[in-house]
């Protein structure tokens, strides 16, 4: 909603129309989805960038490719549920290794043979809000001749010193060797993934990537914006973010706080989100599957525009609708 990303997308729109009628190999191809890709190269000190119209789109476009039968990945069980479509969608041998557990992942490298082993990870996990052992996971990678791939849809352009994710959060310099993340969340928040990386792999993906090939390309309004974040924007709405949630972690009760929920009740993170909403106050229930069965849980979401009074209130409103519903004290 920042003005300049806004006034971006209307240029975008009046310049290059709502969109383009195609696939970006035919013509759907303009200098602002060159540009882009270019931005977010620069942006995560990457060779080479392929846009898609999600990360959805992205993670479901990049195993196929590059792995075959005589290959293997290793999948946290946790992973977005995009991850775990991608990886249904190709032929190597998959390893699902426990919780961010590296003995886990390190006991089922150790037991594969396979061509190209390839870990994939989320930075940030989605739903817990928790970090990898990315340096574990780049130290095993070594020992074992794997490849890392993270998806940074919870990281990039917030995470880390200068928002460039969790590589940066743990000073890795450029360890992995793939990242997919959306253009949905910091970057504008309107559509859009990526897959950064070595440029003969994302000219693999602009020759083979099956969403990449046969979807529409993103449309100019959503490039339009994504490029003014990425460029003049940046700094001031990453800033304004971080510092916003800075002072909410230095100031507000809310850090870190989780309600045991004992019965685990779906229907229970469903009534008290309800009568958040009934207040004023937007959070969402959620449940499977779209987290782990009795893992019901409520998800606020928080922005730098919200004040200490939002949060306070917040706070107080969890506080005694939890007591009403006997989920604390
Ligand atoms: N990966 C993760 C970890 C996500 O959280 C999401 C979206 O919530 C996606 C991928 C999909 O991103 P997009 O909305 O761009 O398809």
């Amino acid at each position: 909603s920042h003005p300049e990303v806004v006034k971006a997308g209307k240029e975008a729109l009046e310049k290059y129309g709502a969109g383009l009628s195609s696939v970006r190999f035919i013509c759907g191809t303009q200098d602002i989805h060159k540009e882009l890709e270019d931005n977010i190269s620069k942006f995560h000190g990457r060779d080479d960038t392929i846009l898609y119209a999600s990360c959805f789109d992205a993670n479901a476009g990049i195993f196929e490719i590059l792995l075959g039968k005589e290959d293997a990945v290793f999948s946290d069980e946790l992973n977005h549920a995009s991850i775990i479509d991608g990886i249904r969608l190709c032929k190597a041998q998959k390893f699902r290794y426990l919780h961010k557990d590296m003995k886990d992942l390190e006991s089922k490298l150790q037991s594969s043979n396979a061509r190209i082993k390839l870990i994939a990870t989320d930075g940030v996990f989605s739903m817990d809000g928790n970090v990898t052992p990315l340096p574990e996971i780049c130290d095993l990678a070594d020992k074992y001749q794997a490849l890392v791939f993270v998806d940074e849809c919870h990281a990039t352009g917030f995470f880390g010193k200068t928002g460039r994710g969790t590589e940066e959060f743990f000073g890795l310099n450029n360890r992995v060797d793939i990242i997919n993340s959306t253009l949905g969340k910091a970057l504008g928040g309107a559509a859009g993934g990526y897959t950064t990386g070595p440029k003969e792999l994302i000219n693999l993906l602009r020759q083979r990537s099956r969403p990449y090939l046969f979807s529409n390309s993103v449309p100019p309004p959503v490039v339009g914006c994504a490029n003014k974040v990425s460029l003049t924007c940046y700094f001031f709405v990453v800033f304004d973010f971080t510092y916003g949630v800075f002072r909410i972690r230095r100031k507000s009760s809310i850090q870190y706080r989780t309600f045991s929920n004992p019965n685990d009740k779906c229907r229970l993170a469903t009534d008290m989100a309800n009568e958040m909403l009934d207040r004023g106050i937007y959070v969402v229930g959620f449940s499977y599957p779209v987290v782990p069965k009795g893992k019901a849980r409520i998800r606020v979401q928080i922005s730098a525009s919200h004040s200490f009074e939002d949060i306070d209130e917040t706070v107080e409103a969890f506080k005694q609708i939890g007591k009403k519903f006997k989920v604390i004290d």
